[in-house]
């Protein structure tokens, strides 16, 4: 089954137009002002977006990662839809072109620090891992105008100086209303079903998932189809002020495997950052706890490109 998700995502089929007629598709756009809605996300902050009932926000953490954000793109792609994709820092630079693809696709981009740590931050430390996380998952874009304000704790490992600087930076820490459990060592049924029932509990909501998992990857057409089948409605949600045609097009960079981070993002900027002001990225990060974690693929590769397992 694995393999089978391997060959889906070879190639980036997801920037193809839409023409499946019967694609859950996106029911709505919904433009955010992150300045306005700071802290969103029941799990954590008792608000989320407003949502009706029965509307689900798709968002996947800790990418990109081939093959598993390929098989992704594939399956939302399939689906009409679009999602809001948190990056890593340290991902995105070691897979720009698979960044491109997600940010091709039409999704919005987040970030989620540059090294994904996973405890609670100290004021210097998370300041330096969001301010990191976004110079470098800008570089890969050749601007940080691609990105959207929206920033992710990782493992959910909120604090309250973390926040006081995303405000600082007029950034939107985003918690969660479902957790599909993807991060757990449970089989991809047993996802499904959690999914679901977590869904079920507010008849919608914003679901964290993972685009770096073996089981989201083979788990996503099913829950797509079912959420069809029970009626649930997909939002795509977008910055206020956000352009993310004209950003790409505007940006006219290929995807290239050179070290984007060599090139300092200021000087990519035309003008002042629509998000953003400039932020310095150096060379290299504070070496990332390690943790090897279960015995599967996954780990194998995610141990390896230096994140420890966990949301
Ligand atoms: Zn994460």
């Amino acid at each position: 089954m694995v393999a089978s998700a391997i060959a889906l995502g070879s190639t980036g089929a997801a920037a193809a137009p839409c023409s499946n007629p019967n694609a859950l598709g996106i029911s709505r756009v919904m433009t955010v002002d992150a300045r306005a809605m700071p802290l969103i996300g029941s799990h954590d902050y008792g608000v989320t977006l407003p949502l009706a009932p029965g509307e689900v926000v798709l968002t996947f953490d800790d990418g990109p990662l081939p093959p598993y954000t390929n098989a992704v793109l594939k399956a939302l792609a399939d689906e009409c839809l679009r999602a809001v994709f948190f990056m890593v820092g340290r991902q995105a630079r070691a897979n720009p072109e698979l960044a491109w693809q997600v940010r091709a696709a039409g999704h919005t981009i987040g970030t989620h620090t540059q090294n994904h740590p996973l405890f609670r931050m100290p004021a210097d430390r998370a300041a330096y891992e969001i301010d990191t996380g976004i110079a470098s998952v800008g570089s890969v874009f050749g601007t940080q105008r691609a990105l959207a304000p929206f920033f992710r704790f990782p493992g959910l490992f909120r604090t309250i100086e973390g926040e006081q600087h995303l405000r600082s930076r007029g950034l939107m820490s985003w918690s969660v209303d479902a957790d599909s459990y993807d991060w757990k060592k449970i089989s991809s049924g047993h996802m499904l079903a959690h999914t679901l029932a977590e869904l079920e509990k507010r008849r919608g909501g914003i679901l964290l998932m993972h685009d770096v998992q073996p089981k989201t990857a083979l788990m996503l057409p099913a829950l797509l189809a079912e959420l069809k089948a029970r009626g649930y409605r997909i939002v795509h949600v977008v910055p206020k002020g956000g352009d993310p045609a004209e950003d790409l097009v505007a940006s006219a960079m290929p995807p290239q495997r050179a070290d984007p981070i060599a090139r300092p993002p200021a000087a990519a900027e035309p003008r002042a950052a629509r998000h953003y002001p400039p932020a310095a990225v150096p060379a290299e990060g504070p070496p990332p706890r390690i943790q090897p974690g279960g015995n599967g693929l996954f780990e194998a590769i995610f141990t390896a490109s230096g994140h420890r397992w966990g949301r």
